[in-house]
């Protein structure tokens, strides 16, 4: 079986792959090329169903022999003393096309304005999954809080202003082995997992 990660986040592929190590996980753009997908829905799970579906849709229409399973990932970082930004639009929270730099850049002037150093954030995954036409979703949330300066090199996007709870660091200086443990992701790959064990 083969699972097609309908994403072309390097570092949401990077963990995917390392999560999942006896599986033939397979990115979208090495099946059927570039696909841009616009995100407009008002939700993660909006979000992840509709790369999903499109993702999937391409596929079969690419004729592939083998049967797949298609896995997406919406994802991004709430913050409630800032009125509950970026959540949907973590990844364009600077504006279409910025880079994870840009994103942490605006975050941090956003909690300078507010002078916090320090407060709330949680990460929030939804991963959809289309299978034979129907498609499933479940959702993962790893709590912290956000710290207004960056803070290591690992990870990806927000990890280095992040501080999961029970931790004092960032997860740009954690080990990949803390995510690997605890995160949104990690969690709803987990109930993800329980599905195709259902379905496939
Ligand atoms: P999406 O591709 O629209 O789901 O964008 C997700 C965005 O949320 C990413 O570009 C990151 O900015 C942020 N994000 C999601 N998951 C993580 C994570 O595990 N670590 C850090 N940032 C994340």
């Amino acid at each position: 079986m083969k699972i097609v990660l309908a994403t072309a986040n390097k570092g949401k592929i990077e963990e995917f792959k390392k999560m999942m190590p006896d599986d033939d996980v397979k990115t979208f753009k090495e099946l059927v090329g570039d696909i841009d997908i616009v995100e407009d829905k008002d939700s993660f799970k909006g979000n992840a169903v509709k790369k999903a579906q499109t993702i999937y849709d391409e596929i079969k229409k690419s004729n592939l022999k083998e049967d797949f399973v298609v896995i997406s990932d919406d994802s991004g970082i709430t913050v409630p003393a800032i009125n509950n930004e970026p959540g949907i639009y973590s990844a364009r929270y600077a504006g279409i096309n910025a880079t994870d730099k840009e994103n942490n850049q605006k975050l941090i002037s956003k909690l300078k304005e507010k002078n916090l150093e320090k407060t709330p954030a949680y990460y929030t995954a939804c991963i959809a999954i289309v299978y034979k036409d129907e498609t499933y979703t479940v959702h993962g949330w790893m709590h912290g809080e956000v710290v207004n300066k960056e803070f290591g090199t690992g990870g990806f996007g927000y990890d280095p202003m992040f501080i999961p709870n029970g931790f004092d660091k960032t997860l740009g200086e954690l080990d990949f082995s803390v995510k690997k443990e605890f995160s949104h992701r990690t969690k709803a790959l987990k109930l993800a997992k329980k599905v195709l064990d259902v379905i496939l």
